[in-house]
C-alpha cells in the first residue's frame, strides 16, 4: 500500500512536514501550490529534501481549462514545473489539477466532455514534449454549472491521451451526486482517500473533507473497496492535522494486515 499525505509547498512548513513523514515512514507527498504564483515557492533546499520522497504536486485552483486565457497559464505552469521540479529519477512528474466549470448557455455533459478533449487537445503539442503527466481530478460539483465528474474522466482516459492521468477523490464523487457503489475508478492513477463528513449530503456538492478521519467516514465499505483495488497507486490522504493523518494511517495498517491474514 503506497500511503502518501498531503503538504503544504509553502518553505515555512515544509520542512517540518517532511520530517514527520520520515518519522512515520511516509515515503509519499502531495505538495499544495495553491496561490498560483510559483516564484514565491521554488527553494533549493526544498528541491533536495524532496528527492527521497515520490512527490505529486496538486495545484487545485491555477486554472479552468474551459477559459480561453488558459494556453499561455499553461506554457508558464509547464516551464516552472520543468525547471524547479522534474524528480531526479527522471519519471514524469505528476501533478492532479481540478478542471474548473463549464458555462455555457446550452451546457450538458456530452458538451462539457468535447469542450474538455478540445482544451487538451490545444495543449498536445507542449505537453508531449514535457515530461509532466496531468492528472485531472473529479469535481465536487456546483449547483449553477457542469464540471467532470468521475464518468466524465473515465470516459476522457479512455481516449488515451499518453500526458494525461485521471485523479480519483473519494468526498467529491459522494459530494458531486455519484452513486459511490457504481462508479468506476479503475483508471484512476492517483486517489485523494478523503473520508465523508457526517453533513456532506449526496448531491450537495460541499468539498470538505480536510477534518473527517477514515474510520468516521460515511460510506465507510465504499472507502474500503478503494482501498482494496489501489493495490501500489498513491492513496494520497488529503488531511492537515497530524492527529488525523495518523489516525488514517493506523486505520490503512490494520486494513493490511486484515487483507494479509484473512
Ligand atoms: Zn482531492
Amino acid at each position: 500500500m503506497n500511503v502518501g499525505i498531503t503538504i503544504n509547498g509553502d518553505p515555512k512548513y515544509i520542512f517540518d512536514d517532511l520530517e514527520f513523514c520520515r518519522q512515520n515512514g511516509i515515503k509519499t507527498v502531495q505538495l499544495i501550490l495553491g496561490n498560483g504564483n510559483p516564484s514565491l515557492l521554488f527553494n533549493d533546499q526544498m528541491y533536495g529534501e524532496l528527492q527521497e520522497f515520490e512527490y505529486i504536486f496538486h495545484t487545485p485552483f491555477w486554472f479552468s481549462f474551459f477559459s480561453l486565457k488558459m494556453k499561455p497559464k499553461m506554457k508558464n505552469y509547464l516551464l516552472f514545473l520543468e525547471k524547479c521540479w522534474l524528480p531526479e529519477n527522471g519519471k514524469p512528474l505528476k501533478c492532479v489539477s481540478h478542471v474548473g466549470a463549464y458555462k455555457h448557455k446550452m451546457a450538458n455533459v456530452t458538451r462539457m466532455r468535447f469542450a474538455l478533449v478540445s482544451a487538451l487537445s490545444t495543449f498536445n503539442p507542449m505537453m508531449t514534449s514535457s515530461n509532466i503527466e496531468l492528472c485531472l481530478e473529479n469535481t465536487a460539483g456546483s449547483m449553477s454549472s457542469f464540471s467532470p465528474e468521475t464518468s466524465d474522466l473515465d470516459w476522457i482516459s479512455q481516449k488515451r491521451i499518453p500526458w494525461l492521468g485521471f485523479c480519483f477523490d473519494t468526498e467529491h464523487a459522494y459530494a458531486a451526486g455519484e452513486d459511490v457503489n457504481r462508479l468506476n475508478y479503475w483508471n484512476a492513477d492517483i486517489i485523494h482517500l478523503n473520508g465523508i463528513p457526517p453533513y456532506v449530503l449526496r448531491g450537495g456538492h460541499l468539498d470538505r473533507h480536510s477534518w473527517t478521519p477514515l474510520r468516521k467516514s460515511k460510506e465507510v465499505k465504499f472507502i474500503n473497496k478503494v482501498i482494496e483495488y489501489a493495490e501500489d497507486k498513491p492513496l494520497v490522504l488529503e488531511r492537515y492535522d497530524h492527529d488525523v493523518v495518523l489516525d488514517d494511517i493506523e486505520f490503512l495498517k490494520n486494513k493490511c494486515r486484515i487483507s494479509k491474514n484473512p
